[in-house]
């Protein structure tokens, strides 16, 4: 049997269609420049299975709902989002 898995938009809660162009986004601490000190940071890349299971990425349906990550990530939020 098939094992299918359903992924929700982490933002708005909307089931992930098949083939749709989602998005992911993490928040990691590097130093941009090498020897300059870390910055917590907030990535986001295109849809990628592989990286969709990974325990710390968000799952976003699209611009909107990444706009609203950021949103809350840039008001500190990213301790509870991320
Ligand atoms: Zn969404």
């Amino acid at each position: 049997m098939a094992f299918t898995e359903t992924y929700r938009c982490d933002v708005c809660g909307k089931p992930r269609g098949d083939a749709e162009d989602w998005w992911l986004a993490w928040s990691e601490r590097a130093a941009p420049v090498p020897g300059a000190p870390e910055q917590q940071l907030l990535k986001f890349t295109p849809w990628n299975i592989l990286l969709s299971h990974a325990p710390e990425v968000k799952h976003l349906c699209g611009a909107r709902c990444a706009q609203t990550l950021m949103d809350r990530w840039m008001r500190g939020e990213q301790m509870r989002m991320l």
